[in-house]
């Protein structure tokens, strides 16, 4: 019709202008000084967007800041324990102190603990669940409203395969990136009523110093090799893509989706 051509004219022209431009956003990245965190940094900042960075340890913060900074972006760094009361507020809180306003969360920081089901521990279900599914709670809430209030906002929270199907030796893994499934279907079916897009990023295998250990086991790592029709492990490196498309305005008809990113693992 008329006005479908008159709409696919007037986006056609903003990828132009580039559709992935993130020029004049503000991220706020959870743990994006390491592996796959700092792939979605860098790559952000690559998009035009400023970087905040809240984490636990100082590693990787110089390589990362080096790479900001060569993009032309202004970094910010956070020291803090995610899973502390009062935290996320402080967190959304600081990044709006320093730039003045926030446009993006990446809920990425997690941890994983790896032990049979009739082994594990209590504590680490509670130190997992409070890192991977109950500081994303908290920091989506603390930034939502914000995002509700200026009528714009992504967030975009990291799952994993282990959203959509069980592991073995990882209960409170799974347990938590079901959770982040759950929460982002939920944030999203609230949320985009104020234009404000929830969405999950899936990762499959990808290679960091976290499962560095599942690569050391020869016959587990060929096991898994042979289950990715890509035949070969992923590289942070290849989510940025992704994770810039989610966070630009070429996604804000996205709303609510759990995106894997995994080679063709799941459909194998
Ligand atoms: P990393 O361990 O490299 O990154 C996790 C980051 O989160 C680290 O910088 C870590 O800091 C930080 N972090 C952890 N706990 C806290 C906390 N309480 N407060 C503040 N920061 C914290 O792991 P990956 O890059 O491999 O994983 C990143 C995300 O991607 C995780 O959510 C993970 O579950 C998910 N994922 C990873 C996959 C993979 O194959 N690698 C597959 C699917 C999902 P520190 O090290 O100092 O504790």
């Amino acid at each position: 019709s008329a006005e479908e051509i008159k709409a696919n004219e007037a986006a056609l022209d903003k990828f132009k202008m580039s559709m992935f431009s993130l020029k004049g956003k503000v991220a706020i990245i959870t743990g994006g000084n390491t592996g796959l965190g700092q792939g979605y940094s860098v790559a952000l900042a690559e998009a035009g967007a400023d970087i905040f960075i809240a984490t636990h340890g100082q590693e990787g913060w110089e390589d990362t800041r080096k790479m900001i900074e060569k993009r032309g972006q202004r970094v910010e760094f956070m020291q803090c324990d995610l899973t502390q009361d009062g935290v996320a507020q402080k967190v959304i809180d600081t990044a709006l102190e320093k730039f003045g306003h926030i446009d993006i969360l990446i809920n990425n920081a997690g941890m994983i603990k790896r032990n049979p089901l009739l082994e594990s521990k209590d504590e680490d279900w509670k130190n997992v669940i409070a890192i991977n599914l109950t500081a994303v709670y908290h920091l989506s809430m603390a930034a939502a409203k914000v995002f509700a209030k200026q009528k714009h906002g992504k967030i975009i929270n990291i799952g994993s395969m282990l959203s959509f199907q069980g592991g073995k030796f990882i209960p409170s893994y799974t347990a938590s990136k079901h959770g982040v499934a759950g929460l982002t279907k939920a944030f999203a079916s609230e949320m985009g009523a104020y234009n404000v897009q929830v969405n999950a990023i899936a990762p499959g295998y990808i290679k960091t110093a976290n499962t560095a250990p599942i690569r050391a086991d020869k016959a587990r790592n060929q096991e898994i090799l042979s289950r990715i029709p890509a035949g070969h492990w992923g590289a942070p490196h290849e989510l940025m893509g992704v994770a810039v498309f989610l966070a630009s305005e070429a996604a804000d008809y996205v709303n609510g989706c759990i995106m894997p990113v995994d080679g063709g693992y799941l459909v194998r």
